[in-house]
């Protein structure tokens, strides 16, 4: 097969990167692994999609639905049930395992889309057996929303990221007990609506400085030991409290699934997400990169967003154009995770952070551009919209934010 280009995953990032790159008049290939594409959305059957980017509130499948329908409308040829396995820079080539073998595809550029894997239980170095009754919040989310399996009767949830707060909502409302939810750091990981709409509201208890040191029982989970944690995240002994449940849900975070090019792109080191510029090239110039498998976004709305926009630039690299310069955009002082890594100044830039730590009020400081912000957490991404004139004559842009208290 041939091509113009090709996206690999037919997630949020995916489709809308498929959908902008044919509105530019190229020939698009979408591969999905998957048999059906919309990615993680299928399965996220709750509301909160969609606020930004279509100023109303979809459930995931919605959102998905209406660029799905789009797609239909196209000529985007979509191979689903099938994986990227390969990928031949030299020659410009991708292979793939179909359900009628290995096919290869010749291109003039990928979109890589393969979204985020979740951190399993085998990372947390958690003593006990392997018992059965322990699932990824995804796991238990694609039981319960798809096929209609119940994991347990009585759980418990490590991690108050969205993922994991969502989930104690739903198990909740499908007649799961929750007993509560874990988390390690001195504050929850998830927006605020989420707390409060998913556990809140539920009266389920946040167990804050706190993490699971041992699983315990005989083939099936009986019991988790639950202890507090000091600033640096070491149990306090005595401070063990012991949860008879038969489920445990880890929600311990999100890896961009990046491994089939590790070794021919550069990645970022913090996220361990694909390194890009503003356009989502990564450093190998025909291979641009879209959506969760760069930074783990919290809000869908921009994954399309930023999706949309390397699907144009994939398209015009098609076309022949070459964008010049890739100025670094470097982490100071607060930042914790930023996108993007480059700044090719063909465009305004749009920058996505996160912070650190919690945050009264912080000054972001970039090049000549300044800008206050209230209430800052980790857990909530920071879009911030840079015009080219405050940063277009930097050699290297640095992004910090200054921490600032208010006096009473
Ligand atoms: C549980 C949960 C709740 C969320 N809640 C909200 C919310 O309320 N509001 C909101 O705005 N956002 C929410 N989000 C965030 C948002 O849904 C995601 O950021 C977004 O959908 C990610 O899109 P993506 O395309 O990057 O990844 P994905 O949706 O994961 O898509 C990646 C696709 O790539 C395919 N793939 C992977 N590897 C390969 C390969 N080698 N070959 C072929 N195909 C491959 C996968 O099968 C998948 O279809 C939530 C996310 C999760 C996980």
């Amino acid at each position: 097969m041939k091509t113009d280009v090709v996206v690999i995953g037919g997630g949020a990032g995916g489709l809308s990167a498929s959908l902008s790159a044919y509105k530019e008049g190229v020939d698009v290939i979408l591969v999905e692994r998957e048999e059906r594409i919309g990615g993680i959305l299928n399965q996220c059957i709750h509301n909160g999609f969609g606020l930004h980017y279509f100023k109303q509130e979809l459930t995931g499948p919605e959102y998905a639905e209406i660029f799905i329908d789009m797609l239909k409308k196209t000529n985007i040829k979509v191979l689903s049930n099938s994986f990227l396995y390969s990928i031949d820079e030299k020659e410009k080539k991708i292979y793939i395992v179909t359900p009628h073998g290995i096919k290869d595809i010749e291109t003039k550029a990928i979109i890589i889309a393969t979204g985020a894997r979740e951190r399993p239980f085998g990372s947390l170095l958690i003593p006990g057996k392997r018992l059965s009754g322990i699932f990824t919040a995804g796991v238990a989310q694609k039981y319960i929303n798809i096929l209609n399996i119940f994991p347990g009767k009585r759980a418990l949830i490590l991690g108050s990221g969205d993922i994991g707060l969502i989930m104690a909502r739903r198990l909740t409302l499908e007649g799961v007990e929750v007993v509560g939810v874990v988390e390690r750091l001195p504050y929850p990981g998830g927006l605020l609506r989420n707390v409060i709409q998913c556990l809140e509201d539920y009266k389920i208890p946040l167990y804050l400085s706190s993490t699971v040191t041992e699983v315990r029982g005989k083939g099936r989970l009986e019991e988790v030991v639950v202890a507090r944690v000091d600033e640096n995240f070491n149990p306090i002994p005595g401070s063990e409290k012991i949860f008879k449940v038969d489920t445990l849900i880890l929600s311990v975070g999100l890896i961009p699934n990046t491994e089939l090019l590790e070794d021919k792109v550069e990645i970022d080191k913090t996220s361990r997400g694909f390194s890009v510029n503003n356009l989502g090239q990564t450093s190998l110039d025909f291979v641009f990169a879209s959506g969760n498998c760069t930074i783990i976004y919290d809000l869908v709305d921009y994954v399309t967003y930023e999706g949309e926009k390397v699907g144009k630039y994939a398209s015009l690299y098609v076309k022949g154009q070459r964008f010049g310069k890739r100025i670094p955009i470097k982490k100071g002082k607060n930042i914790g995770i930023l996108y993007p890594n480059y700044y090719t100044p063909i465009e305004d830039l749009t920058l996505y952070l996160r912070v650190r730590k919690p945050m009264e009020r912080g000054i972001l400081k970039i090049g000549t551009f300044e800008k206050e912000y209230k209430d800052l957490v980790p857990s909530e991404i920071l879009r911030v919209h840079i015009p080219e004139k405050y940063i277009k004559n930097l050699k290297e842009i640095e992004v910090c934010i200054k921490e600032e208290k208010f006096y009473v």
